[in-house]
């Protein structure tokens, strides 16, 4: 492991500065859950590591009826879950929270770092240098891929590894930047990006960019939430498969609904079609098993990744069963 100073600006406008010049070398750290096993594995050899938890008011939870929810990057993951008003309104995020790795991790682990964590493809975590690290072969690609995407891959077959990204995708929400004494809001959609547009990076984020805040609109009255995640173990590990779903009813009709899902895709996955049929459905035992059915219809598994097509789709009927007919 390299060694490295250890910066803590007061401000947000200090940490940017410092971050946002290149002769700097520097990296963020906000909970260090994710940072310091890169830095241990020698993945990141930076100079400079900028700790984020010497700034002020990064850290809260605020709700405002009919303006929505905001997150700062600082606010624990289990403080997430616990929130009184995250767990009543938008209870797909606390669900997600609530499975992320164990109490201690969420303990020190932050929103921010979360959906900036970097992936768990075993190849990049250890010593082989694949295109993610700039060389010139995936090695999952044929090799051993079992937990790696079905869609949206190429040339890279990661999977994003937060399972609150994928809650916060399916609950439309959108993240702050800080850059050069400036911020910016943008879709959550649009944070994530696929290998295909930059096999390198899993964000937008570039040259020291912070999140500063998740936005989440308000919900309707009587929406409802739920996330469900699949894991090979009982106990904490990451989503094989995982599906955040957001529904608002009109009666027995489902008004409209969002589905995405995690462990299929290099970003938090959604799909219009999916979305478009939810929307004044009728929901009984039928529609629910059509839409599962046609889900991930664009998949292409790789050799040994072909059980999570059909883990997908039973996971959708599962939480749409939950949320709609034993409501
Ligand atoms: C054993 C284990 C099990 C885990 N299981 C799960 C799981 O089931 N589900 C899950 O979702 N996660 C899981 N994780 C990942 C864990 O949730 C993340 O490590 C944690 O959320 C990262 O948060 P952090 O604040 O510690 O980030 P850090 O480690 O400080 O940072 C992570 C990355 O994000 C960047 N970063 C951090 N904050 C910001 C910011 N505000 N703006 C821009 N960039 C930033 C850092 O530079 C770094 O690259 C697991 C981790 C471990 C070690
Ligand atoms: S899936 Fe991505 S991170 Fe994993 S070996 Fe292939 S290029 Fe590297």
């Amino acid at each position: 492991m390299k060694d490295f100073n250890y910066i803590q600006p007061d401000s947000l406008s200090q940490a940017g500065k410092y971050l946002s010049n290149r002769n700097n070398d520097a990296v963020i750290l906000s909970g260090g859950t994710d940072l310091l096993s890169l830095i241990k594995e020698n993945i990141y050899t930076n100079e400079n590591v900028v700790n984020l938890k010497t700034i002020p008011n990064l850290n809260n939870i605020k709700y405002k009826k009919g303006e929505g929810l905001t997150i700062g990057a600082l606010t624990k993951i289990s403080d997430v879950a616990e929130s009184k008003i995250i767990k009543e309104k938008f209870t797909v995020l606390a669900e997600a929270a609530k499975e992320i790795a164990s109490l201690q991790l969420r303990n020190m682990g932050t929103v921010g770092g979360n959906i900036c964590q970097r992936p768990r493809c075993w190849y990049y975590r250890e010593d082989f240098d694949c295109i993610k690290k700039g060389g010139g072969e995936c090695f999952a690609y044929q090799g051993e891929n079992k937990y790696h995407c079905i869609i949206g891959g190429g040339p890279c077959y990661i999977v994003h590894p937060s399972d609150l990204a994928v809650a916060l995708t399916a609950l439309d929400a959108k993240v702050k930047l800080f850059f050069d004494d400036s911020s910016r809001i943008i879709p959550i959609h649009e944070f994530f990006i696929l290998p295909e547009d930059d096999y390198l990076f899993e964000n937008i984020l570039r040259d020291g960019e912070i999140v500063t805040e998740i936005i989440i609109p308000d919900l309707p009255d009587g929406a409802k939430s739920s996330y469900i995640k699949i894991k090979e173990r009982e106990t904490w590990d990451f989503a094989v498969v995982s599906a955040a779903a957001v529904i608002s009813k009109k009666g027995s009709n489902i008004k409209s609904g969002k589905i995405a899902y995690g462990g299929v895709a290099p970003i938090p996955w959604t799909e219009e079609i999916i979305n478009k049929s939810l929307k004044n459905l009728n929901a009984d035992k039928n529609e629910i098993e059509k839409i599962s059915k046609i889900i991930l219809a664009d998949a292409e598994p790789l050799e040994k990744n072909k059980y999570k097509v059909i883990l997908a789709k039973n996971l959708v009927k599962r939480i749409l069963t939950n949320l709609v007919l034993d409501a």
